[in-house]
């Protein structure tokens, strides 16, 4: 029988909260194998292990384990008899397709009573290997790994370890909610949060039908992709095309930017109050536009009613798409768009706000009523991996008003 071991990073599973992390892992991957009828989920000492139904592929199962936070390494293992030469013979069988020439075999006992220590299993079952297939051991950096683990009940063997996602099971730290532009780097400082074991929603402004709907499903696209890693995600999308024009109508050119910035950063807050996330997350990076001084950004972040995450405040734009490309976001986030903020956006913007002269800007306007307007305007799009049905519905089909 096929079975799917995950390693934990171990220093997670030291102190107090390591029952919260564990049970985390587990719903998480009971979400991602949603479409499948896992049976029941064991935690090992640092490992977890689930039986793999007849109908899931390994290449399936692979490619969602790599989408667990909080899994350092997994590996595809077979059940087999607790004798050394069962145990061989599963080891070769699984060893038998590689293209490597170097191996390692590496035992771990959870069973201490086993007749052999671990280091005398990894040198009959590595013999036995390398009679059969020919096989040069390498314990210092073998090609092939073969992993051993032997149990209670049975002793389990894989060949090749997958690199896992690493990080924290999403949800154990909390929720967020994550302002998703349409650009490159709010996906990326968005992936970073959740890898954090933060649990985003998302939220996007536009000025649809001022200008086209093209950013609206580009952030659709964006947070159905950015999906893989949460199982469910929620994506506001706030017409804020009305407001930029009321702000236009009343503040100076260069203070716009700043406005927008932070009416969007009110809007969040108010939103994620009602999602019960307690911090805002964006893709601001220091000095990337004139937007983004410290200056700016301390203003900015005064209209919020969270404290703002930044994971990409220290990273280079060389850096940001290199990630994106990884995430597989960034070709989506090259799309071009015209988001709210293409709109009304002035020539030379102000890169050293003042507080004062921000606030009697401000004064002019019926703040809570403006934030009013665009949570009920609010439309709101679902998105479920692995997908259902419904998903591929963009804002307009599922808008729901929040
Ligand atoms: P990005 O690549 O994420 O678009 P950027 O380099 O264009 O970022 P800014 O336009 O200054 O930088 O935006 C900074 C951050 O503000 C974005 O990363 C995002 O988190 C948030 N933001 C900007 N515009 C929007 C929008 N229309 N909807 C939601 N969030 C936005
Ligand atoms: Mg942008």
């Amino acid at each position: 029988m096929r079975y799917l071991i995950g390693r934990y990073h171990e220093i997670a599973l030291k102190g107090r909260n390591q029952w919260r992390f564990v049970d985390q892992v587990k719903q998480n991957l009971r979400d991602l194998f949603g479409d499948y009828r896992l049976g029941n989920i064991r935690s090992v000492g640092p490992r977890l292990m689930v039986q793999i139904p007849d109908e899931l592929s390994d290449e399936i199962a692979a490619e969602r384990a790599a989408l667990i936070f909080g899994l350092q390494n997994f590996s595809i293992s077979y059940s087999t008899p607790r004798d050394i030469e069962s145990i061989s013979r599963e080891a070769i069988k699984r060893a038998s397709g590689s293209k490597a020439r170097t191996f390692a075999v590496r035992t771990r006992r959870e069973d201490k009573r086993f007749a052999m220590n671990s280091v005398e299993i990894d040198r009959a079952v590595g013999g036995e290997v390398q009679e059969a297939l020919g096989f040069e051991v390498d314990l210092s950096a073998p090609e092939l790994t073969i992993s051993i683990e032997i149990m209670n009940d049975a002793a389990y063997v894989s060949a090749g370890k997958i690199v896992g996602a690493g990080g924290l099971p999403v949800g154990v730290t909390g929720r967020g909610m994550a302002l998703l532009s349409g650009g490159i780097d709010s996906p990326v400082a968005a992936y970073r949060m959740m890898r954090r074991g933060l649990r985003l929603d998302f939220v996007h402004f536009h000025a649809h039908p001022l200008v086209s709907a093209a950013s609206k499903e580009k952030a659709a696209e964006l947070a159905a992709h950015l999906t893989r890693w949460q199982a469910r995600s929620t994506l506001m999308l706030v017409p804020f095309g009305n407001l930029q024009r009321e702000i236009v109508a009343n503040t100076l050119r260069p203070l716009r930017v700043i406005l927008y910035r932070r009416f969007m950063l009110r809007i969040a807050s108010a939103l994620a109050e009602r999602s019960q996330a307690t911090v805002l997350v964006t893709g601001e990076s220091l000095g990337q536009v004139a937007s983004q001084t410290l200056e700016n950004m301390a203003v900015i972040e005064k209209a919020a009613a969270y404290p703002v995450m930044r994971p990409l405040v220290g990273m280079d734009k060389n850096e940001i798409i290199d990630q994106a490309r990884l995430l597989g976001t960034f070709e989506t986030s090259i799309i071009p768009d015209e988001d709210c903020c293409t709109l009304f956006v002035p020539a030379h913007p102000e890169t050293r706000a003042r507080i004062e002269e921000v606030e009697a800007a401000e004064s002019r306007f019926d703040i809570p009523r403006m934030i009013d307007d665009a949570v009920r305007a609010t439309e709101v799009a679902r998105f479920w991996f692995p997908p259902r049905a419904t998903n591929a519905a963009t804002a307009k089909e599922s808008g729901t008003q929040y």
